[in-house]
């Protein structure tokens, strides 16, 4: 595994460079490659949320920052 120092690349950083991989709509199958998750943090967790411009499901996904 490859640690890239000297970016300020967090881990919170990264999975969301990887949910920005995986913008495939469940409903329809679309692949938003211009989207991006809208992060939102609350409290302990971090809520990531993504409409289909296709169709207009709500995707989210809850992230949390302590267990
Ligand atoms: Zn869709």
């Amino acid at each position: 595994m490859t640690v890239d120092h000297g970016r300020g690349t967090t881990p919170l950083d990264r999975l969301k460079a990887q949910y920005d991989r995986d913008l495939r709509c469940r409903e329809c199958g679309y692949v938003d490659t211009d989207g991006a998750w809208q992060a939102r943090t609350t409290g302990d967790r971090v809520s990531y949320r993504h409409v289909c411009p296709s169709c207009g499901a709500i995707e989210t996904r809850t992230l949390r920052l302590r267990d």
